[in-house]
């Protein structure tokens, strides 16, 4: 028989729970007990709900309050010192402390938090292990063992999670750059051993190890690490079964050391790693179980189960049934967690959809047709196909003018007429921009009462007409602030925005918000990403309206703003029935078509974000020329339709550009705003060494900080950046936008930038 199992729940709760507990408790609204109530609810809960469901391997420790690489972290003792907290179990405030920081008191200092960072290529953030060459490992908390107990008690046999030790060191970093932090592989091994020995002694007969850095391109050193790992764990432990989990990608060179690994599972990606399945199904030790990770655990749709049960049933005769697992292909921490809360998604586009608790079922579903079982579930089976079906043919999802469209796209669309220094002077004639422009990158203070206004528009509370009256108010607001505090290019300030993609999914055809479709991004943070379910088509304009708005108050140059199609792929669930690149071709034409009405409309300068090209970038090094190829295409695509007169602008906020400059500079964009206040010139230095050709603002303050900059700081950023970068083609402006900054914070920082700007033009 083969087993159902699954290798990761969302832990946030349907309606959120674990985020309101925990920001609850930080208030010191619940104490520390009421917490961990709250939290054994939700887990019992996620356990109940995957029993009915029909699932054999329920994870446990799967859950976190925050974080679970801090919690390995944690439980092997990797506690920085600046926590001050040397040895024994780490208090729940030396656990917040860790992912927070801790503010200053009476009587301590401050202590920053940990380092936050993207897991692999999601868009969850984990805490980023620290450890030293002195690091000693030491079992400091019993984490596992507990919830394996708690959920025992409950008559639940779980499976644990942990993450795997090799992947936890590859994650972590050091201050000292030459360390390896595989030569503690030993110590740290010690410790795992520590735990799946009570693991066993409690009565567990799995345990699932996640190593998805088996997915990443690695060393042979890196490599070897693994086999001497499981190795180590699988003597000491004879009693006890090991799953080794690796997903987000296929195994590729990995292949071999992920098939030496002497364990009794291993589990493989078949949504991103489907050219696999052959090979190990053919080199496969004798014994060994593997876990097919079957249903996509980082999207929304549905699963295709006669696609799936087929690729089952292959690997079972070859491998017989008894070695076969039913998985996810990742734990479903990344998809929303119900669909059936939905309220926005009317029955048609749901019938398309799961989420985590739908995936579940469909685990099931599929081990028991696999098992001879499906006489039980043809009506299930027969809705799946119906739905699959009406998925292939619907005219909600397919139009044929958009396909056409995006099929005859040329290369002169993604070509401006004239190479920049051309466009440089017919731009320079119209703006007539000082040296040293100052701008800023497109939002201003999202404050209290422009979400209320939303809110009580969204209620019904608000008319559109006052509602649009009240934006139309903020704009002119901020319009004036500009033009006093001597801005050159002004911005709208963005006020009538939600969410930079979520406010134009929800005016593109193809496009669908969620409800409820929270996903973890990072503690007690979650995101709600659009859906691109069709076709994208642009029933009307979606920014002229207020751009023009704004740039009919001032005689000054208003810039537009856009997101640009590489960002709002990126943050979206995206179609799995066409390439990612085909999608963002059709973003890209469609805010191609916004640009154009914009330069229509008399806007003289047009920014398109691209905040988000970079975490776009495969986990494989070798992968990326492909991806940075259409990225950029569809940029381009984007931003060429224009005359040169036109001033394109783009936005990125990271400094670390140093191995796609040369994509960057493809991007072929007028004038590129990045972020580097914060960092220490590493943007600079790129630089140096790759000279950018087109106009640059380096960011000359930091955002994120609730600071007032001040004028003599940025004055000798500016002084920097003008050794490195010539400087008629240096901008000036913050590192990124301001929504979430107060007035008062934005206000005399940006004086301050401008004075800054004045004093290098010598007119102060
Ligand atoms: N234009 C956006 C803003 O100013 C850019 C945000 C971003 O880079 N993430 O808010
Ligand atoms: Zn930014």
């Amino acid at each position: 028989m083969a087993t159902s199992t699954n290798l990761g729940f969302p832990r946030i709760g349907a309606n959120r729970e674990l985020k309101w507990a925990v920001e609850a408790y930080w208030a010191g609204k619940i104490d520390a007990e009421e917490l961990q109530q709250r939290a054994a609810l939700v887990r019992r809960s996620h356990w109940d709900l995957q029993r009915k469901a029909g699932i054999t391997h329920i994870p446990s420790n799967d859950f976190s309050l925050y974080d679970h690489v801090l919690d390995t972290s944690v439980m092997v003792g990797a506690v920085p010192e600046r926590y001050d907290a040397p040895e024994g179990p780490v208090s729940l405030d030396t656990y917040f402390a860790m992912a927070r920081g801790r503010s200053a008191s009476d009587d301590a200092p401050g202590v920053p938090a940990m380092e936050m960072t993207k897991w692999f290529d999601t868009n969850y953030h984990y805490i980023v292990p620290e450890i030293n060459r002195n690091q000693v490992f030491s079992l400091r908390s019993t984490k596992p063992v507990d919830e394996f107990l708690e959920a025992q008690a409950l008559g639940i046999q779980t499976r644990p999670v942990l993450v795997g030790p090799v992947t936890y060191l590859l994650l972590s970093k050091s201050d000292d750059h030459s360390f390896d932090p595989l030569l503690l592989l030993e110590g740290l091994v010690d410790v795992y051993e520590n735990i799946l020995k009570r693991l066993a002694d409690a009565g567990a007969e799995w345990v699932q190890m996640d190593e998805p850095a088996l997915s990443l391109t690695l060393t042979d050193k890196q490599r070897s690490a693994f086999g001497r790992a499981y190795a180590r764990l699988s003597s000491a432990l004879p009693g006890l079964n090991i799953l080794v989990a690796v997903y987000f990608g296929d195994l590729r060179q990995n292949t071999k050391a992920a098939l030496a690994l002497p364990v009794q599972g291993l589990h493989i990606d078949l949504v991103r790693g489907r050219a696999d399945l052959e090979n190990i199904l053919a080199k496969l030790g004798e014994g060994v179980s593997l876990s097919l990770g079957l249903v996509d655990g980082r999207n929304i749709w549905k699963t295709d189960l006669e696609e799936t049960i087929a690729t089952a049933r292959r690997a079972a005769s070859v491998l017989g049934h008894d070695r076969i697992f039913i998985a996810p292909s990742c734990s479903l921490l990344h998809s929303p967690v119900d669909l059936d809360n939905e309220k926005n998604l009317d029955e048609e586009m749901k019938s398309w959809m799961a989420f985590a608790k739908q995936k579940v079922r469909e685990v099931a579903t599929i081990t028991h047709v696999l098992n001879g079982g499906s006489a039980r579930v043809a009506g299930k089976l027969a809705a799946n196909a119906a739905a699959m079906a009406s998925r292939r043919t619907s005219t909600r999802i397919h139009n044929p003018v958009v396909k056409e469209r995006s099929a005859s796209v040329t290369p002169e669309m993604s070509r401006r007429t004239s190479a920049y220094p051309e466009r440089r002077k017919a731009q320079q004639q119209v703006l007539r921009l000082p040296s040293y422009p100052t701008t800023t990158i497109g939002s201003f203070p999202q404050t209290p009462e422009i979400r209320k206004a939303r809110a009580s528009r969204n209620r019904g509370e608000l008319t559109t007409a006052e509602y649009e009256q009240f934006i139309r108010q903020e704009i002119e607001n901020s319009v004036r602030f500009q033009e006093e505090t001597g801005l050159d290019v002004l911005v709208h300030g963005e006020p009538e925005r939600n969410d930079m993609v979520e406010y134009f999914g929800e005016q593109l055809d193809g496009y669908v918000s969620t409800s409820n479709g929270w996903v973890q991004s990072y503690g007690s943070r979650a995101v709600k990403p659009p859906i691109i379910y069709g076709d994208l088509h642009r029933p009307a304009p979606m920014t002229v309206d207020w751009i023009a708005y704004a740039q009919s108050l001032t005689r000054q140059p208003v810039k537009g703003m856009l997101t640009g199609p590489v960002t709002m792929l990126q943050w979206s669930f995206v179609r799995d029935d066409q390439p990612r690149s085909e999608t963002c071709r059709q973003l890209a034409l469609v805010i191609r078509d916004e640009v154009g009405d914009l330069e229509r409309a008399g806007i003289r300068v047009i920014q398109v974000d691209e905040p988000a090209l970079r975490e776009g970038l495969p986990l494989r090094r070798e992968d990326w020329d492909a991806y940075l190829e259409w990225a950029v295409e569809c940029f381009r695509i984007a931003t060429s339709g224009v005359e040169d007169r036109t001033q394109m602008h783009t936005h990125m906020c990271y400094a670390a550009y140093d191995d796609i400059i040369d994509s960057v500079a493809a991007m072929d964009a007028d004038v590129i705003s990045m972020e580097n206040s914060r960092s220490d010139g590493t943007l600079l230095d790129t630089f140096r060494t790759h000279p950018y050709p087109n106009e640059i603002g380096p960011g000359v303050y930091d955002i994120h900080s609730p600071r007032v900059a001040e004028t003599d700081e940025m004055s000798s950023l500016l002084r920097r950046a003008v050794d490195v970068i010539p400087s008629e083609r240096l901008w000036v402006n913050p590192d990124c936008g301001l929504k979430t900054r107060r007035w008062d914070e934005v206000k005399p920082s940006l004086r301050h930038m401008v004075e800054a700007a004045r004093e290098l033009r010598g007119q102060s």
